[in-house]
C-alpha cells in the first residue's frame, strides 16, 4: 500500500479550532516530524546521529485565555483536556495530552513563572504518523514548544526548546529517550540534515543534496511490531554499559576501530560485537557527512548499507521483514538501505533515485506479498524545515 500524503492546513485547523472552541485562533505553528539517516543505537553511547526533518508536520492553533487554563485538543482525541497552570506536575498528566501539557510544564522548570502566565486553547492536527517512526512525540511537543515560547514571550533559544521538549517526554510522558527527534524537529532545514554530537549537544545542519542529485527517501514501514522490542533495547544498552566499564572507558563513544582488537580479546563474542555496532556505526556517521561534503550524495550508499549489515550481524536487531525490505530495494536500484529506528520492526529506508521510485516500491510489496508478509506502507520524505510560525 503506498500512501498518499495527508495534508492538514491552516484552514482545517482554524476551522477545527472553531468548532472544539467557539472561537478563532490567534496564531499557527508547525514543527516536522523526523527521519534517522544514519546513527543507530548510538545516542546513549554518547555518540553521533544524522537525522534529517521531514515534510510531515504537526500543525497547532493556539488562542490565549483570560484565564490561566491550558486546553488541548487534537484531531486524534475525542475529548479536550484541560488543567490550571498552577497545578502543572508530571504525575497529574496521563495519555496523549501528557506531550503537550508536559511541554508547558517543562517550559516552567527552564524558567517560565507559570504561576503569572495566561492560560491558552490549542488545537493540534499532524500528518506525522503515529508510531511508525518518525517521531510524531517529537513534532507535537516540538510545535507546543514554539507556540508557547511565542505567545509568553519565552525567548528561549531552539537548543533550549529541545531540552524542554526530551525532559517533556522524559518526566511527563515517562519515556527514556534522548535528545535526537527534538534537535532534528527544531533545527532540521529544507534538505538539509542534523548532525547532532549527543554528548556535547553541539548540532550542525549539514546540506544533503538529495533535491539536485534526484534523488529521495523511500521510508518502508514494515508494520511490524516484535514483542520482545522492550526487552532488547533494555539488554542492547546493558551491553553497551558493560563493553565500555570492561574497556575503561566513560560510553563507547570513547573507542574506536583501533580498540576492536583489545575488544575482541576482553569481551565475551556477544558483547564484542555489540560494542563493534557502536564503535563502527559513530564512524560512518561521521563518514556520511564527510562523503557528504566531498562526493555529494550518491556517495553515502555504501555507509547505509554497512550500517544495516552491522545492525542485523552485530546489534542483532532486524528482523525478516526490514530485511527483505532492504535486500529487495537494493536489487531494484536503490542507491544505499537500512534499517531505521530501534530494531525488532518498525521502518527501514532506502535511498533511491526519483525514476526509481515506483519500480522499487512495486518490488518491495510484491516481496512481501510473495513471502506472507503483511503489507508494508511505502512513502517518501524530503528533508524539510523546522518548527515555525505559520501564521
Ligand atoms: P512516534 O514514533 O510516532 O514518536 P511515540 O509513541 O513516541 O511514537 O509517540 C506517539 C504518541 O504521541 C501518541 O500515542 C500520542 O499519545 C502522542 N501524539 C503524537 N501526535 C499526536 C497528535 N497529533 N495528537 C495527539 N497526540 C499525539
Ligand atoms: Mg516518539
Amino acid at each position: 500500500m503506498t500512501a498518499s500524503r495527508p495534508t492538514v492546513t491552516a484552514a482545517t485547523i482554524r476551522a477545527e479550532f472553531a468548532a472544539r472552541f467557539g472561537r478563532e485562533p490567534r496564531g499557527l505553528w508547525s514543527a516536522p516530524g523526523r527521519v534517522n539517516l544514519i546513527g543507530e543505537h548510538t545516542d546513549y553511547n554518547d555518540g553521533y546521529v544524522f537525522p534529517f526533518a521531514i515534510n510531515r508536520r504537526t500543525l497547532i492553533g493556539l488562542a490565549l485565555r483570560d484565564d490561566n487554563v491550558l486546553r488541548v485538543a487534537s484531531s486524534h482525541a475525542a475529548e479536550s483536556v484541560e488543567i490550571s497552570l498552577d497545578d502543572l506536575a508530571p504525575e497529574k498528566l496521563a495519555d496523549w495530552s501528557a506531550y503537550p501539557l508536559g511541554v508547558a510544564w517543562a517550559l516552567g522548570q527552564f524558567g517560565a513563572r507559570l504561576g503569572s502566565l495566561p492560560g491558552a486553547d490549542i488545537y493540534i492536527d499532524s500528518e506525522v504518523p503515529i508510531g511508525a517512526g518518525l517521531s510524531s512525540s517529537a513534532a507535537i511537543e516540538c510545535a507546543v514548544a514554539v507556540a508557547l515560547n511565542d505567545v509568553w514571550h519565552l525567548d528561549l533559544d531552539r537548543r533550549t526548546l529541545a531540552k524542554v521538549g526530551q525532559l517533556a517526554e522524559n518526566r511527563a510522558v515517562g519515556a527514556p529517550t534522548g535528545i535526537m527527534d527534538q534537535s532534528a524537529s527544531l533545527l532540521g532545514e529544507a534538505d538539509a540534515g542534523v548532525f547532532l554530537d549527543c554528548r556535547t549537544l553541539d548540532a550542525d545542519v549539514i546540506p544533503l543534496g538529495f533535491d539536485a542529485a534526484g534523488l529521495e527517501l523511500l521510508i518502508i514501514d514494515t508494520r511490524v511490531s516484535h514483542s520482545h522490542a522492550t526487552g532488547g533495547y533494555a539488554a542492547r544498552r546493558a551491553s553497551c554499559e558493560a563493553g565500555a566499564a570492561a574497556m575503561g572507558v566513560p560510553a563507547l563513544r570513547d573507542l574506536h576501530d583501533r580498540d576492536l582488537a583489545k575488544a575482541a580479546e576482553l569481551l565475551d563474542d556477544e558483547t564484542f560485537r555489540r560494542v563493534r555496532h557502536v564503535v563502527t556505526e559513530n564512524q560512518r556517521v561521521l563518514d556520511t557527512v564527510r562523503t557528504l561534503r566531498e562526493h555529494g550524495p550518491r556517495a553515502i550508499g555504501a555507509l547505509l548499507d554497512a550500517s544495516h549489515v552491522s545492525m542485523r550481524d552485530d546489534f542483532e536487531i532486524s528482523c525478516a521483514e526490514l530485511d527483505l525490505a532492504v535486500e529487495t530495494a537494493k536489487a531494484a536500484g536503490a542507491i544505499g538501505a537500512r534499517m531505521t529506528g530501534g530494531g525488532f520492526g518498525g521502518a527501514a529506508i532506502a535511498l533511491v533515485p526519483h525514476e526509481l521510485v515506483t519500480p522499487i516500491s512495486a518490488a518491495v510489496e510484491q516481496a512481501f506479498a510473495d513471502a506472507g508478509y503483511t503489507a508494508p506502507t511505502l512513502f517518501t520524505v524530503r528533508a524539510a524545515a523546522g518548527a515555525t510560525r505559520e501564521l
